[in-house]
Protein backbone atom coordinates (compact mmCIF):
# COMPACT_ATOMS: atom_id res chain seq x y z
CA UNK A 1 0.00 0.00 0.00
CA UNK A 2 0.66 3.72 -0.64
CA UNK A 3 0.31 6.25 2.25
CA UNK A 4 0.70 9.50 1.37
CA UNK A 5 -0.17 12.36 3.86
CA UNK A 6 0.31 15.93 4.16
CA UNK A 7 2.71 16.43 1.53
CA UNK A 8 3.57 19.49 0.41
CA UNK A 9 6.06 20.29 -2.56
CA UNK A 10 7.60 23.25 -3.87
CA UNK A 11 9.65 24.04 -6.71
CA UNK A 12 11.72 27.45 -5.89
CA UNK A 13 8.87 29.52 -4.82
CA UNK A 14 6.01 27.74 -6.50
CA UNK A 15 4.11 25.71 -4.46
CA UNK A 16 3.51 22.96 -6.80
CA UNK A 17 1.67 20.02 -4.40
CA UNK A 18 -0.07 20.78 -1.24
CA UNK A 19 -1.86 18.74 1.53
CA UNK A 20 -2.21 15.96 -0.35
CA UNK A 21 -3.22 12.86 1.37
CA UNK A 22 -3.95 9.85 -0.42
CA UNK A 23 -3.78 6.04 0.82
CA UNK A 24 -3.87 3.38 -1.92
CA UNK A 25 -4.52 -0.49 -0.96
CA UNK A 26 -2.89 -3.56 -2.25
CA UNK A 27 -4.43 -4.26 -5.75
CA UNK A 28 -6.76 -1.36 -5.99
CA UNK A 29 -6.72 0.82 -9.42
CA UNK A 30 -6.64 4.81 -9.41
CA UNK A 31 -6.74 7.07 -12.31
CA UNK A 32 -5.35 10.39 -12.22
CA UNK A 33 -7.01 13.37 -13.98
CA UNK A 34 -7.01 16.70 -14.30
CA UNK A 35 -6.06 20.17 -16.00
CA UNK A 36 -2.56 20.40 -17.37
CA UNK A 37 0.31 21.61 -14.82
CA UNK A 38 -2.51 20.61 -11.98
CA UNK A 39 0.41 18.10 -10.50
CA UNK A 40 -0.27 14.98 -11.52
CA UNK A 41 3.06 13.74 -12.93
CA UNK A 42 4.66 15.53 -10.01
CA UNK A 43 2.36 13.66 -7.59
CA UNK A 44 3.62 10.28 -8.92
CA UNK A 45 7.30 11.29 -9.58
CA UNK A 46 7.26 11.71 -5.60
CA UNK A 47 5.78 8.63 -5.18
CA UNK A 48 9.11 6.79 -6.55
CA UNK A 49 11.30 9.30 -5.18
CA UNK A 50 12.28 11.07 -9.19
CA UNK A 51 11.03 14.44 -6.83
CA UNK A 52 11.78 14.68 -3.67
CA UNK A 53 8.64 16.61 -1.33
CA UNK A 54 9.37 19.03 1.87
CA UNK A 55 7.06 18.28 4.04
CA UNK A 56 4.63 15.56 5.04
CA UNK A 57 5.17 11.67 4.69
CA UNK A 58 5.42 8.89 1.86
CA UNK A 59 5.28 5.61 2.86
CA UNK A 60 5.16 2.80 0.19
CA UNK A 61 4.47 -0.44 1.30
CA UNK A 62 5.94 0.63 5.23
CA UNK A 63 9.10 1.88 4.31
CA UNK A 64 9.08 5.73 4.49
CA UNK A 65 10.75 7.94 1.72
CA UNK A 66 13.20 10.05 3.29
CA UNK A 67 16.71 11.22 1.48
CA UNK A 68 18.06 7.78 2.67
CA UNK A 69 19.38 6.03 -0.38
CA UNK A 70 18.74 2.46 1.15
CA UNK A 71 15.08 3.84 0.98
CA UNK A 72 14.95 5.17 -2.03
CA UNK A 73 16.23 1.78 -3.85
CA UNK A 74 14.14 -0.59 -1.90
CA UNK A 75 10.97 1.71 -2.83
CA UNK A 76 12.10 1.82 -6.74
CA UNK A 77 12.87 -1.85 -6.98
CA UNK A 78 9.04 -2.15 -5.57
CA UNK A 79 7.47 0.54 -7.50
CA UNK A 80 7.66 0.16 -11.69
CA UNK A 81 7.16 3.45 -14.04
CA UNK A 82 6.11 3.93 -17.48
CA UNK A 83 6.26 7.62 -19.44
CA UNK A 84 4.62 9.57 -21.91
CA UNK A 85 7.45 8.60 -24.10
CA UNK A 86 8.87 5.30 -23.59
CA UNK A 87 12.98 6.29 -22.78
CA UNK A 88 13.77 3.18 -23.89
CA UNK A 89 17.32 2.89 -25.13
CA UNK A 90 18.11 2.88 -28.54
CA UNK A 91 20.97 0.65 -28.96
CA UNK A 92 19.85 -1.57 -27.53
CA UNK A 93 17.55 -4.37 -28.70
CA UNK A 94 14.06 -5.12 -26.87
CA UNK A 95 15.64 -8.13 -25.03
CA UNK A 96 18.70 -6.39 -24.37
CA UNK A 97 15.97 -3.10 -23.13
CA UNK A 98 14.51 -5.63 -20.50
CA UNK A 99 17.29 -7.47 -19.14
CA UNK A 100 19.76 -4.44 -18.54
CA UNK A 101 18.36 -3.74 -15.14
CA UNK A 102 17.31 -7.22 -13.78
CA UNK A 103 21.05 -8.43 -15.09
CA UNK A 104 23.07 -4.93 -13.62
CA UNK A 105 20.72 -4.11 -10.50
CA UNK A 106 19.10 -7.06 -9.59
CA UNK A 107 21.94 -9.22 -10.06
CA UNK A 108 19.69 -11.85 -11.67
CA UNK A 109 21.52 -14.38 -14.23
CA UNK A 110 21.79 -13.99 -17.61
CA UNK A 111 19.58 -17.10 -18.65
CA UNK A 112 17.14 -16.20 -16.01
CA UNK A 113 16.87 -13.07 -16.97
CA UNK A 114 16.00 -13.56 -20.63
CA UNK A 115 13.53 -15.98 -19.29
CA UNK A 116 11.55 -13.61 -17.85
CA UNK A 117 12.29 -10.91 -20.46
CA UNK A 118 10.60 -13.20 -23.30
CA UNK A 119 7.83 -13.74 -20.57
CA UNK A 120 6.77 -10.92 -20.00
CA UNK A 121 7.28 -9.55 -24.08
CA UNK A 122 4.79 -13.16 -24.66
CA UNK A 123 2.37 -11.20 -22.16
CA UNK A 124 2.53 -7.40 -24.13
CA UNK A 125 2.66 -9.90 -27.21
CA UNK A 126 5.33 -9.00 -28.93
CA UNK A 127 7.70 -12.04 -28.07
CA UNK A 128 8.61 -11.74 -32.26
CA UNK A 129 10.26 -8.44 -31.70
CA UNK A 130 12.74 -9.44 -29.04
CA UNK A 131 15.90 -9.00 -31.18
CA UNK A 132 14.77 -5.73 -33.10
CA UNK A 133 15.94 -2.06 -31.88
CA UNK A 134 13.16 0.49 -30.47
CA UNK A 135 13.55 2.78 -33.49
CA UNK A 136 12.33 -0.31 -35.72
CA UNK A 137 9.04 -0.66 -33.71
CA UNK A 138 5.60 1.15 -33.52
CA UNK A 139 4.81 3.71 -30.77
CA UNK A 140 2.38 1.22 -29.53
CA UNK A 141 4.64 -1.68 -29.58
CA UNK A 142 7.30 0.27 -27.69
CA UNK A 143 5.00 1.78 -25.04
CA UNK A 144 4.50 -2.21 -24.48
CA UNK A 145 7.82 -3.11 -24.42
CA UNK A 146 8.49 0.12 -21.89
CA UNK A 147 5.36 -1.80 -19.62
CA UNK A 148 7.17 -5.50 -20.05
CA UNK A 149 10.51 -4.27 -19.05
CA UNK A 150 9.16 -2.39 -16.11
CA UNK A 151 7.24 -5.59 -15.17
CA UNK A 152 10.98 -7.60 -15.48
CA UNK A 153 11.66 -5.68 -11.84
CA UNK A 154 8.88 -7.48 -10.94
CA UNK A 155 7.35 -4.31 -9.12
CA UNK A 156 4.47 -4.65 -6.46
CA UNK A 157 3.20 -1.67 -7.66
CA UNK A 158 3.11 0.29 -10.84
CA UNK A 159 2.59 3.93 -11.99
CA UNK A 160 1.58 5.42 -15.21
CA UNK A 161 2.22 9.10 -16.77
CA UNK A 162 -0.23 9.33 -19.63
CA UNK A 163 1.00 6.33 -21.62
CA UNK A 164 -1.58 6.68 -24.68
CA UNK A 165 -0.70 10.15 -24.98
CA UNK A 166 1.74 10.17 -27.52
CA UNK A 167 0.54 7.37 -29.39
CA UNK A 168 -1.78 7.48 -32.42
CA UNK A 169 -5.30 6.43 -32.17
CA UNK A 170 -5.19 2.93 -33.40
CA UNK A 171 -2.46 2.24 -30.96
CA UNK A 172 -3.74 3.62 -27.76
CA UNK A 173 -6.16 0.16 -27.48
CA UNK A 174 -3.48 -2.15 -27.95
CA UNK A 175 -1.70 -0.30 -24.57
CA UNK A 176 -4.65 0.56 -23.03
CA UNK A 177 -5.22 -3.67 -23.21
CA UNK A 178 -2.21 -4.50 -22.10
CA UNK A 179 -2.83 -2.20 -18.57
CA UNK A 180 -6.83 -3.71 -18.17
CA UNK A 181 -4.55 -7.03 -18.75
CA UNK A 182 -2.43 -6.00 -15.72
CA UNK A 183 -5.32 -4.63 -13.74
CA UNK A 184 -7.51 -7.49 -13.85
CA UNK A 185 -4.47 -9.67 -12.32
CA UNK A 186 -4.53 -7.35 -9.34
CA UNK A 187 -1.38 -4.90 -9.89
CA UNK A 188 -1.60 -1.90 -7.84
CA UNK A 189 -1.75 0.64 -10.39
CA UNK A 190 -1.98 4.45 -9.79
CA UNK A 191 -2.57 5.75 -13.83
CA UNK A 192 -2.23 9.55 -14.95
CA UNK A 193 -4.40 8.98 -17.90
CA UNK A 194 -7.10 11.10 -19.92
CA UNK A 195 -8.70 7.89 -21.23
CA UNK A 196 -11.86 8.07 -19.76
CA UNK A 197 -12.77 4.95 -21.08
CA UNK A 198 -10.03 3.35 -19.57
CA UNK A 199 -11.12 4.74 -15.93
CA UNK A 200 -14.28 3.56 -16.41
CA UNK A 201 -13.67 0.26 -17.06
CA UNK A 202 -10.81 -0.17 -14.95
CA UNK A 203 -10.54 2.34 -12.44
CA UNK A 204 -11.56 1.41 -8.67
CA UNK A 205 -11.19 5.05 -8.09
CA UNK A 206 -10.65 8.64 -9.85
CA UNK A 207 -8.99 11.30 -8.50
CA UNK A 208 -9.13 14.89 -9.52
CA UNK A 209 -6.84 17.27 -8.84
CA UNK A 210 -6.68 20.82 -9.64
CA UNK A 211 -3.78 23.56 -8.80
CA UNK A 212 -1.72 20.53 -6.72
CA UNK A 213 -4.46 19.94 -4.91
CA UNK A 214 -6.68 16.77 -4.57
CA UNK A 215 -10.21 18.30 -5.28
CA UNK A 216 -12.30 15.15 -5.71
CA UNK A 217 -12.26 11.72 -5.59
CA UNK A 218 -14.74 8.91 -6.21
CA UNK A 219 -15.32 5.67 -8.04
CA UNK A 220 -15.47 6.15 -11.39
CA UNK A 221 -19.62 5.95 -11.90
CA UNK A 222 -20.22 8.23 -9.43
CA UNK A 223 -17.44 10.77 -10.70
CA UNK A 224 -18.84 11.20 -13.63
CA UNK A 225 -21.75 10.88 -13.31
CA UNK A 226 -22.35 13.01 -10.31
CA UNK A 227 -19.72 15.18 -9.75
CA UNK A 228 -19.44 17.32 -6.92
CA UNK A 229 -17.35 20.42 -7.04
CA UNK A 230 -17.91 23.04 -9.83
CA UNK A 231 -14.02 23.05 -11.11
CA UNK A 232 -14.57 18.85 -11.46
CA UNK A 233 -17.79 19.41 -13.32
CA UNK A 234 -16.01 22.43 -15.82
CA UNK A 235 -13.01 19.70 -16.49
CA UNK A 236 -15.60 17.17 -17.33
CA UNK A 237 -17.45 19.29 -19.69
CA UNK A 238 -14.33 19.92 -21.83
CA UNK A 239 -13.04 16.47 -21.74
CA UNK A 240 -15.73 14.15 -22.49
P1 LIG B 1 0.25 17.85 -17.74
O1 LIG B 1 -1.18 17.40 -17.80
O2 LIG B 1 0.51 18.97 -18.67
O3 LIG B 1 1.23 16.73 -17.84
P2 LIG B 1 0.67 17.85 -14.84
O4 LIG B 1 -0.61 17.86 -14.08
O5 LIG B 1 1.36 16.55 -14.99
O6 LIG B 1 0.42 18.53 -16.26
P3 LIG B 1 3.12 18.73 -13.60
O7 LIG B 1 4.03 18.31 -14.70
O8 LIG B 1 3.10 17.92 -12.37
O9 LIG B 1 1.63 18.90 -14.13
O10 LIG B 1 3.50 20.23 -13.27
C1 LIG B 1 2.84 20.95 -12.23
C2 LIG B 1 3.38 22.36 -12.20
O11 LIG B 1 4.75 22.34 -11.80
C3 LIG B 1 3.34 23.09 -13.54
O12 LIG B 1 2.97 24.42 -13.30
C4 LIG B 1 4.75 23.01 -14.05
O13 LIG B 1 5.07 24.11 -14.84
C5 LIG B 1 5.55 23.00 -12.77
N1 LIG B 1 6.79 22.23 -12.89
C6 LIG B 1 6.89 20.94 -13.30
N2 LIG B 1 8.16 20.52 -13.27
C7 LIG B 1 8.91 21.56 -12.83
C8 LIG B 1 10.30 21.77 -12.56
N3 LIG B 1 11.19 20.79 -12.74
N4 LIG B 1 10.68 22.98 -12.11
C9 LIG B 1 9.78 23.97 -11.90
N5 LIG B 1 8.45 23.84 -12.13
C10 LIG B 1 8.02 22.66 -12.58
MG1 LIG C 1 2.02 15.44 -16.62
Amino acid sequence: AIEIRGMNKWYGQFHVLRDIDLTVFRGERIVVCGPSGSGKSTLIRCINALEEHQKGSIVVDGTRLTSDLKNIDKIRSEVGMCFQHFNLFPHLTILENCTLAPIHVRKTPKREAIETAMHFLEKVKIPDQAGKYPGQLSGGQQQRVAIARSLCMKPRIMLFDEPTSALDPEMIKEVLDTMIELAEEGMTMICVTHEMGFAQAVANRVIFMADGQIVEQNEPTRFFNNPQSERTKQFLSQII
